[in-house]
């Protein structure tokens, strides 16, 4: 039995699905009017109790711990490795968060760094968790080697989250961040934030003063 074969051709079809699925079911949701693909008006939108202000309490409450080297990142499972250290994609509608309502914060599975907040997910059908927008500076996009879509990586860590797609028009920030449940987890806002690993190699990098232009 050849596990490995099976996944990465099973990672090809849902990746398949996760960008073609969409477009199609984007156009086709005025038609049949399934559960899926459309978008949210302004009155539908749910979570409205997240208040600023406690947004941001949490996030400042989020403390860094520094490691000396990858290996001290969280520990990984196969499926987790497959998908954040190998760009897999886990199978559509089978991922734990898929449909998660509860309100909290989503976390690198790898390096704990906070991700998403839960009043940015919305239910987009595509079978992943969906989100309009991360928390600022925490998601890396590049251009995925298929030379069409854009992948999302986590910004401190690399760990690979999945893809972003543009123009949906799911909700008014028109973005939809696909992200692999797997490569997440989920705190809620009754629960305090792990620290965030952070190499101290790319701490002190951080430190650095800009250099100067040159005159
Ligand atoms: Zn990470």
């Amino acid at each position: 039995m050849n596990s490995a074969a099976f996944f990465s051709n099973a990672s090809r079809r849902t990746a398949l699905f996760c960008l073609f699925g969409l477009s199609v079911g984007a156009l086709a949701s005025v038609a049949d009017e399934p559960q899926v693909s459309k978008p949210r008006s302004k009155s539908a939108t749910p979570n409205t109790s997240a208040k600023p202000t406690e947004r941001s309490v949490n996030e400042a409450a989020q403390k860094i711990r520094l490691i000396d080297s990858e290996k001290d990142y969280n520990n990984l499972n196969l499926g987790e490795r497959r998908v954040l250290l190998l760009k897999g994609t886990e199978r559509a509608f089978t991922g734990e968060y898929t449909d998660e309502k509860a309100k909290g914060t989503y976390i690198c599975r790898r390096c704990n760094a906070a991700l998403y907040k839960s009043d940015s997910k919305f239910h987009s059908g595509c079978g992943w968790p969906s989100f309009d927008s991360e928390i600022e500076g925490t998601v890396r996009r590049l251009p995925d080697i298929d030379g069409i879509r854009i992948e999302i990586l986590c910004e401190n860590c690399g760990g690979h989250l999945g893809h972003v797609f543009y123009g949906e028009q799911f909700t008014e920030k028109n973005a939809r961040h696909c992200v692999n449940s797997i490569s997440m987890k989920f705190v809620p806002d009754s629960e305090e934030l792990p620290p965030t690993l952070v190499l101290r190699s790319k701490a002190a990098a951080r430190k650095q003063p800009a250099p100067k232009p040159a005159d």
